[in-house]
């Protein structure tokens, strides 16, 4: 009996219980949903939770039924990353034992203030390098200070093709440098995070905004560090408002749960989503489902979409 090989696709919506999910959220996991179940393949949810301090009680909750609202559905989890800490930590001894990280006893206003180059926008200064000479070792002669495990980045660019952007080159030495996938407090960061949950899960395309482009180098070097295999990365352009900054308070409540007290109804913000995506040619009610056969990453336009009054008001908004 002949076996067709079928395409084995797994994606994953990562909401961030940090705040409520907005508009721009919602498109960036329409495109993330609709990318992996146009190839038949599986989606993920996991809810990312570690940045503590700044998680807010039921956003994970509210997240969730963001998308089941949306009509995103998914085959797998939630995976919550906070009850996973010890797989985080096996790879922090991993990376420890290959010398690949060092402990960093800086504090922010310490990096902030040694940091002589420019900020690349969102990514902060660049780490100088003070506690490079360190060995993992020397983190047991650091009795009672805090520090941080940082992660040596190579001395040449990290290359890597963008599923929409094509080929993508970022060198980290001009942003951020070493980075941290550690922090004092005694939790993984993100980078690290999100690296050992993809490869467990096994996800093979990760599909984000690309606010988080400059996070792609930093994972891939985790993969080969832990020698695990990296998935496919695609980043989409944001959501902006009409000043052509990055959706936030100031562009008025673009919060789901807003959309959805005010009486929004889904097939109505999915039809607009869709249209910003050269998709459909009117804004009109959609089924998520209907998108299924008009999906097209590279029909979705290179420019961020700028959500403006009148297209939230042409969906009965505002
Ligand atoms: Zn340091």
């Amino acid at each position: 009996m002949d076996s067709v090989e079928v395409p084995h696709v797994v994606g994953r919506l990562a909401p961030s219980p940090t705040g409520a999910q907005h508009v721009g959220n919602a498109r960036t996991y329409l495109i993330a949903w609709l990318a992996a179940r146009s190839r038949g393949g599986r989606v993920i949810l996991r809810i990312e939770d570690i940045d503590s301090p700044r998680v807010k009680p039921g956003a994970a909750e509210l997240a969730c039924a963001d998308l089941r609202w949306l009509g995103l559905d998914w085959d797998d989890g939630p995976v919550v990353q906070s009850r996973r800490l010890e797989l985080y930590e096996a790879a922090l001894v991993a990376l420890r034992e290959r010398e690949l990280v060092y402990p960093c006893t800086c504090s922010r206003s310490d990096v902030e203030r040694a940091a002589s180059a420019p900020h690349v926008e969102n990514e902060g200064p660049v780490y100088p390098g003070t506690c490079s000479a360190r060995r993992a070792a020397d983190a047991a002669g650091l009795a009672g200070v805090p520090y941080a495990w940082r992660f040596r980045v190579p001395s040449r660019p990290v290359a890597f093709v963008d599923g929409f952007r094509g080929p993508v080159e970022l060198d980290l030495r001009e942003i951020g440098g070493d980075f941290v996938v550690w922090k004092s407090a005694g939790t993984p960061a993100y980078q690290l995070a999100v690296v050992v949950d993809d490869a467990a899960q096994e996800v093979t395309e990760v599909v984000r905004g690309d606010d988080l482009v400059a996070s792609t180098p930093r994972q891939l070097l985790l993969y080969a560090a832990l020698g695990l295999r990296p998935p496919a990365f695609t980043h989409v352009p944001l959501v902006v408002g009409p000043d052509g900054r990055r959706l936030a308070k100031r562009h008025g409540d673009t919060r789901l749960a807003a959309l959805r007290a005010a009486g929004v109804q889904a097939p109505a913000l999915l039809g607009l989503l869709a249209w910003s995506c050269g998709w459909i040619d009117q804004p009109r009610p959609v089924g998520v489902r209907d998108l299924l056969s008009v999906y097209r990453l590279q029909s979705i336009p290179r420019e961020p979409f700028a959500l403006r009054p009148e297209l939230l008001r042409l969906i009965g908004y505002g």
